[in-house]
């Protein structure tokens, strides 16, 4: 619950405050811009303000809610809390501290015997206040045992926590920190060409590339007669929603034709096709990379997920590039990666067998050396890949 005349975030920052003065400082401010990038892409009228290592939110009581919401789907963001302002003076707090175990008691948020704890934090100089922090946390529970039914306290495991954050000149009350994704602000890494297949695992994959800092140039290779429209589709609604959480960036996708190449592999190529098959893609993938100057590569991989994923398949076709190939999913079972994509909002329940399970040979290829793939490849492929690259169509999500 939001505690009654709520109208400011507080936004509480993850990896990057391990980092030296001016990189936190540039990152801080990376983090302000795409925060109030997701609040205007929202249309929340709302404003953000950096702070002591921290961002502050200023909305009002109708965007607060919303606007927290917001802020915990920026990357870089440990949790929110949404909190009443007061003045840092001890009657003022515990009367927040009152006012809202109040509301929560109005709003049949709270039920009898339910335990809680108040958790004070001061900043500053330790004269900068007449009282401690352990004074705030007495008084105010006491404060807010009067308002409880038949409260407890539980100082190590409470039902429910009233906080208070007291600062110089202001103090914050909340009663909830929303988690957020943690990690890096988008943009404070390189940018990485991400290949998405319409499956489940690639914007899983992706995600967590945007969730250390890196854009992603979402790249979808269309496989022709061993591909479909359904596949297309689903790639682009799943790029659209990773776009939800990086307004302020370029997520335009990178439509591949790659029938041809597709047909070239079937009539050509027997045990190692789908190897060659990966091995074009890392190439397109290459092309597109230098095009746009990314860094590197991210695909949903795992290892052993598929016969083309087997530990030693993975080395052999990843020598296809000289870029590095970043696979966040490696070493994840199939069901966590699901319940992953259920949580970032990418995950649909579907029977399309997306990827390329049409172009799997019978018996795949699942120990190849460097020379067997080398073998296999039919001879102008990887020009293929290339010339598909310059007559790619950029699809605005
Ligand atoms: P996904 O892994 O995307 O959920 P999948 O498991 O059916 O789908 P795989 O065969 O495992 O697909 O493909 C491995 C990886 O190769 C994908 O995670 C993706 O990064 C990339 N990939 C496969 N097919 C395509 C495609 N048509 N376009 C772009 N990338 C692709
Ligand atoms: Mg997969």
């Amino acid at each position: 619950m939001t505690p009654p005349g709520a109208d400011t975030v507080l936004v509480r920052h993850a990896d990057v405050g391990v980092k030296s003065g001016t990189v936190q400082t540039a990152m801080e401010r990376r983090l302000r811009d795409n925060v109030a990038a997701l609040l205007e892409d929202r249309d929340i009228d709302a404003t953000v303000e950096r702070r002591w290592s921290r961002l502050l939110v200023h909305a009002d009581a109708e965007t607060v809610d919303a606007a927290t919401d917001a802020a915990t789907d920026a990357f870089g963001v440990q949790s929110a809390s949404a909190a009443v302002v007061v003045t840092p003076e001890r009657d003022a707090i515990v009367d927040a501290l009152a006012r809202t175990a109040r509301r929560a008691v109005e709003d049949g948020d709270v039920s009898a015997g339910e335990s809680f704890a108040v958790r004070a934090r001061r900043a500053g100089e330790t004269d900068a206040h007449p009282f401690t922090s352990k004074d705030l946390e007495n008084e105010g529970g006491a404060a807010v045992f009067e308002e409880l039914p038949d409260p407890e306290v539980d100082l190590d495991d409470p039902d429910r926590t009233f906080s208070v954050e007291c600062r110089e000149k202001e103090a914050f009350v909340f009663t909830e920190k929303r988690p957020g994704p943690g990690g890096l602000p988008l943009g404070s890494q390189s940018k990485v060409v991400a290949l998405v297949s319409g499956g489940i695992d690639s914007p899983v994959a992706a995600w967590e590339m945007m969730k250390r800092g890196s854009p992603i140039v979402p790249v979808y290779l269309e496989l022709g007669d061993f591909g479909g429209p359904d596949h297309e589709a689903r790639a682009m609604e799943t790029v659209r929603r990773l776009a939800d959480f990086a307004p302020n960036f370029d997520t335009r996708t990178w439509c591949i034709p790659a029938g041809d190449a597709m047909t070239l592999l079937d009539e050509a190529v027997g045990p190692a096709r789908m190897l060659v098959y990966r091995r074009f893609m890392y190439r397109v993938a290459e092309h597109v990379a230098e095009s746009v100057g990314a860094a590197g590569i991210v695909t949903g991989e795992a290892i052993g997920q598929k016969s083309s994923q087997t530990s030693r398949n993975l080395g052999t076709t990843s020598r296809a590039t000289d870029l590095p190939i970043f696979r966040p999913l490696l070493t994840m079972d199939k069901p966590a990666i699901t319940e992953r994509a259920k949580e970032i909002g990418t995950y649909r329940d579907s029977t399309i067998p997306a990827g390329c399970n049409r172009i799997a040979p019978d018996y795949p290829e699942t120990n190849a050396t460097p020379e067997i793939v080398g073998r296999a490849e039919p001879d102008g492929l990887m020009e293929r890949a290339e010339n598909a690259v310059e007559n790619a169509t950029l699809v605005d999500i």
